[in-house]
């Protein structure tokens, strides 16, 4: 109660900003004991059913990823043979299981200068494996706005753990110019098609700056349903907001997110578009799968600035979901990028404004 009345001292933003995470702790707290009494039943199924895998990278329907051969269920032993015209495993004995994540600052220089002592890192951040055919074929793109502080903390931890995941990948940085309000979901719209004129990627993470990974094991492969990596959040006390919550990290074929028609353009500032994703996958008949248990955990970097203002026509948007899917999404954007090539990541500068994505009245 204390609280509640001292943030009415802050502007209206900082004051609804925090009785929002104030609610939330409140309702963690209810969470928190679902979640522990869900874990308990998986446990329960995990050992009462023979075909489920303990390191839960498999789907709950037990049907596997699209997958060229069979998937071990266990991790492989260190002395693996990997043959050059496989597709390399999925669970792999250099995923050991956890990433170790280190926040302190780093100069952009020198990881660049890092990375290029490994020759076989080409321009843009391009990477494959040598020793077996990389499974997926993995752009990740990343939306961004001031955050040079995060981008370096970010690529140093990524590049390790693909590689040691055996996939094939390259960096999109989606930068937005202008003066209009964030737009995470239009830059990861824009980063999909000129992605996608650069090689026939076949899986894409939806990556935020400031969240890394803290598992190896969670994979950044696609499956025959979309995928949420970031299903445990430092910052949400590792506890799922609430059941569709579809933030921070996601992964989508590129045939799955051709066939949602891509994110919403029409969400300028921060939040929902990512609670509209979830519900254009599941118009679209899909489902998506988490990893379980700590596979899916991340930790935030803490911000040194104030985050964007929150998109208060959100929830309106968000009733007419169904409606507004094929009217605005990949369909009707039309952007002028300006390109830089770096040595880890391919940056893609865009001025967003709404006319860049027209809608027809619903
Ligand atoms: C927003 C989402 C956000 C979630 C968790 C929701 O209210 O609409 O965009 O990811 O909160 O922070």
């Amino acid at each position: 109660m204390v609280c509640l009345l001292c943030v009415l001292f802050f502007s209206p933003q900082d004051s609804f900003l925090t009785a929002n995470t104030y609610l939330f702790m409140v309702q963690a707290q209810g969470m928190m004991l679902r979640d522990n009494v869900r874990t308990i039943r998986h446990m329960i199924r995990l050992y009462t059913n023979k075909n489920s895998t303990v390191n839960g990278t498999d789907y709950p329907d037990g049907s596997n990823s699209s997958e060229y051969v069979a998937q071990p269920t266990a991790f492989l032993p260190e002395n693996f043979t990997y043959a050059v015209n496989l597709p390399c495993p999925e669970k792999l004995p250099s995923m050991k299981g956890w990433n170790h994540v280190n926040m302190t600052e780093i100069f952009m220089e020198d990881i660049m200068l890092q990375f290029s002592k490994h020759t076989d890192i080409e321009e843009a951040g391009h990477w494959k494996p040598k020793d077996c055919k990389a499974r997926w074929k993995v752009a990740i793109l990343i939306p961004f706005r001031n955050r040079h502080e995060h981008l370096p903390i970010l690529l140093h931890h990524l590049i390790p753990m693909l590689q040691r995941q055996r996939l094939q990948f390259a960096f999109y940085v989606v930068e937005q110019t202008g003066t209009h309000p964030f737009n995470r979901a239009m830059l990861f719209n824009v980063g999909f098609k000129e992605a996608m004129k650069d090689l026939d990627w076949d899986c894409f993470v939806f990556h935020d700056v400031d969240h890394i990974p803290e598992n190896d094991r969670n994979y950044y492969g696609c499956g025959q349903m979309p995928r949420h990596f970031a299903a445990k959040l430092d910052k949400y006390m590792y506890i799922l907001p609430y059941n569709e919550f579809f933030g921070g990290v996601s992964g989508l074929t590129a045939e799955q997110f051709q066939k949602i028609n891509g994110f919403p353009n029409a969400f300028w500032g921060w939040g929902g578009e990512d609670d509209d994703l979830w519900n254009r996958v599941h118009y679209a008949g899909f489902n998506v799968t988490r990893p379980e248990g700590e596979i899916g955990k991340y930790k935030s970097i803490p911000h040194h600035h104030r985050g964007e203002v929150q998109f208060l026509g959100r929830y309106k948007l968000l009733r007419y979901s169904k409606e507004r899917q094929y009217l605005d999404g990949l369909n009707n954007l039309h952007y002028t990028p300006e390109i830089t090539l770096t040595r880890l990541y391919k940056n893609i500068s865009v001025n967003l404004s709404p006319e860049l994505a027209p809608v027809t009245d619903y």
